[in-house]
């Protein structure tokens, strides 16, 4: 690990420049090398956290983290998609909106314009899902409905949050971006989701003991912009040098969680206690946190 190249305090990371050889020398996202002239892909400004992906303003004032690198225009154009798609849902479930003015009025702009890509023709504030259970309770055929809110893709969750880790990892591993032998990235073979909870189930035991067991990893990024709409943390174990754990928050309503390489702390997790209701279905009752349960986010950086 290096130094973070272009770090300033109070400001995004820039690595984007209007001339290509003073940019980044490789797409963060595809590995597309832009210094070669044989290569015809185009390219543009990209910022890791779109600023739409945020309530309104939350990333306005040149204040706050970001990181702005050169990504090809098709890369960019796909990780907007995701961004579209994911900030939505994150803010129409956000319980931030009950007491934040601005999130609220992007949720309600969003909810209001926005298609859920799974529902042909249905804005994301109409596609709450219906499901109908049946089955059969302790000797009685029971059947009963349920509306639960507008739901997130999760191929586009993943999709998103391997976006979010590849421009983080190569931030923290590569010492000179313009430089093929001093700059990383991360390709998807080495990338895994563990889990993806919404607010109400943070306290899930599983997530609970993952975070425990990883406690004394060292820490080489904790990120809390836009407002604390959006926060990544990323640890090593260095012990056992067997990867790094992720977890990032968006809009303060979803986490995802994850692994770079193949540690071995998702083996082994307390059961959950899911009941089955139909031969297809089945329920468990999510697990909130508790106010002195959240350690996600609590680690200092390492030096570095
Ligand atoms: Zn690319």
């Amino acid at each position: 690990l290096s130094q973070i190249y272009k770090l300033k305090s109070n400001q995004p990371v820039v690595w984007f420049h209007r001339d290509i050889r003073k940019s980044n020398r490789f797409c963060l996202y595809c590995g597309q090398d832009f210094y070669d002239a044989t290569n015809n892909r185009e390219s543009n400004k990209e910022h890791l956290i779109g600023r739409e992906f945020v309530p309104k303003r939350s990333l306005d004032n040149g204040q706050d983290f970001n990181l702005i690198f050169r990504a090809c225009k098709e890369c960019n154009a796909r990780k907007s998609e995701l961004e579209r798609h994911i900030s939505s849902i994150t803010l129409v479930n956000s319980s931030a909106c009950q007491d934040d003015a601005l999130a609220l009025d992007s949720a309600e702009r969003k909810a209001n314009k926005d298609y859920h890509p799974d529902k042909k023709g249905v804005l994301i504030k109409d596609s709450h899902e219906k499901h109908s259970i049946s089955g059969q309770l302790m000797g009685m055929n029971i059947s009963f409905g349920l509306t639960s809110p507008p739901q997130l893709k999760r191929k586009y969750a993943e999709e998103l949050a391997f976006r979010h880790i590849q421009g983080i990892f190569s931030m923290i591993t590569s010492s000179n971006p313009t430089q093929q032998e001093n700059t990383r990235w991360l390709t998807a073979n080495h990338f895994d989701v563990f889990g993806i909870y919404k607010e109400s189930d943070w306290g899930n035991p599983q997530l609970q003991e993952i975070i425990s067991r990883t406690s004394d990893w060292s820490c080489y990024a904790n990120i809390n912009t836009a407002n604390g709409f959006f926060k990544v943390i990323m640890k090593r174990d260095n012990k056992k040098n067997s990867g790094w754990v992720w977890a990032i928050e968006w809009n303060k309503s979803y986490r995802v969680i994850g692994a770079i390489g193949t540690p071995d702390i998702f083996n082994n997790l307390p059961e959950l206690d899911w009941r089955r209701v139909s031969p297809t279905e089945r329920v468990r009752t999510d697990t909130p946190l508790n106010d002195t349960q959240d350690f996600l986010f609590n680690a200092s950086v390492e030096n570095i």
